[in-house]
């Protein structure tokens, strides 16, 4: 990659765990990449930390309490500082951009995605929420203004990387691995005792709380096998989930020759991080190898679709398509918050979410304003049922 210019990032959400891996992928290839813009939302600290660091063109924090802080922490640096979401969709279409790597969290970071496609940058996306809610919109956007977008979800990273070099060849289905969790195997009764404590400790990754949740309710590949549908155009019927609990192979595509093609590699979301920044390149790294012998054998298994609801009500939201996906994700975000807050057991989380499926308006076609309608909707909707 050494004959090319550097490529000019955004980083939305630089002080998350997709945010701070992404910052180390940066540090070890300074060559390669120049951070233009980072942004924090509560973690006013950090993000001075990393601007002082990287010395961006601009950072926003989205919490406008805390501007003052961050503004005087870099009044002598020659960084421009903003405050608010607004001034995220704002900052992402400067024109020293190229691409713009979307980690916040849930349906906060989908304005800012979309500002960024119609401002033609590429994006390296790793809110996968965004497609959730609004595959359709997200995808003809990207179309229109000719931008890319490169998946960071590890899962799709595998297979975008599986389809190096096939794009003439149809893709006769995928298999999405999922670990299943720090309850696989458990019973719905133990299920209901479970607090957040147990399940914010996941057995192969370390992620943010939001999607660590879901990891042990199974929704986070549900999720995914929306979000699929919409990067790589497929039915439904196409998308599979396997459990692996090994975290080893990551996905796999199966062509109509019946080929299996599977990427592999000790979990570490650096590499996916790093494969989506510097595509089509492949840098090299020092991340630990996969040692077979460490590991005799890779097993499969399953999912359990009658205690882990989630999944299959995801599949449900994807079948029945317009604003579904979109209700299932903000029920989810409300109850997901409710869980970690101690407010509803475990169990709640899929009964919650099939309820407001159920009760809010369907949609068939939806536009961007009935997105955020049914998002608030929603939301509103599912905190009644908590009672919150
Ligand atoms: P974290 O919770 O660790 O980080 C979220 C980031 O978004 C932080 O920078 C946070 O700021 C910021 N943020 C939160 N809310 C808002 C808001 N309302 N407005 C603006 N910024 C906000 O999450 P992860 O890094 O784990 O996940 C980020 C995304 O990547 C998610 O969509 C997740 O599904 C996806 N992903 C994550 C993986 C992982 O390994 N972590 C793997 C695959 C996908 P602050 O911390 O300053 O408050
Ligand atoms: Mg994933």
């Amino acid at each position: 990659m050494s004959t090319n210019p550097t490529k000019h990032i955004a980083i939305l959400g630089s002080t998350g765990s997709i945010g701070t891996q992404a910052l180390e992928v940066v540090r070890a290839n300074k060559e390669h990449f120049t951070i233009e813009v980072l942004t924090g939302n509560g973690n006013a600290d950090l993000l001075i930390q990393q601007a002082k660091e990287f010395m961006p063109n601009a950072v926003v924090i989205a919490d406008e309490e805390k501007y003052l802080y961050v503004k005087e922490a870099l009044a002598k640096d020659d960084i421009k500082v903003f405050s608010g979401t607004d001034a995220i969709s704002q900052v992402v279409q400067m024109e020293s951009i190229d691409m713009v790597l979307t980690a916040i969290v849930g349906y906060a970071g989908l304005e800012s995605t979309i500002a960024a496609i119609k401002a033609g940058k590429q994006i390296a996306l790793a809110n996968k929420e965004t497609l959730v809610v609004a595959g359709e919109l997200v995808t003809s956007l990207a179309q229109a203004h000719a931008v890319n977008i490169y998946p960071v979800d590890s899962e799709h990273s595998a297979i975008f990387q599986c389809l190096a070099g096939e794009f003439h060849n149809k893709i006769e289905k995928i298999y999405l691995t999922a670990s299943g969790g720090p309850f696989r195997g458990k019973t719905k009764e133990f299920l209901s005792l479970v607090k957040k404590e147990q399940a914010l400790k996941h057995p192969n990754w370390e992620m943010g709380a939001k999607i660590t949740i879901d990891s042990s309710t199974l929704m986070n590949k549900g999720l995914e096998v929306i979000e699929a549908k919409w990067l790589f155009h497929l039915k439904p019927e196409q998308i599979d989930v396997v459990i692996h609990p090994q975290s080893i192979i990551h996905s796999i595509v199966q062509f109509e020759d019946g080929s299996m093609k599977a990427q592999m590699g000790l979990p570490d979301m650096k590499l996916p991080i790093q494969y989506a920044l510097a595509y089509p390149h492949r840098l090299p790294s020092s991340f630990p190898r996969f040692d077979f012998m460490k590991y005799p054998s890779l097993t499969f298994e399953k999912p359990d679709n009658g205690t882990f609801r989630c999944l299959p009500l995801a599949f449900e939201a994807l079948r029945k398509g317009g604003n579904m996906s979109c209700i299932l994700n903000a029920a989810n975000e409300v109850v997901v918050k409710a869980f970690l807050q101690d407010r509803i057991g475990f169990n709640a989380i899929p009964e919650i979410i099939e309820k407001a499926m159920s009760r809010v308006a369907f949609i068939g076609n939806p536009a961007y304003l009935d997105y955020v309608e049914s998002d608030k909707e929603t939301r509103a909707l599912t905190r009644d049922f908590i009672g919150v």
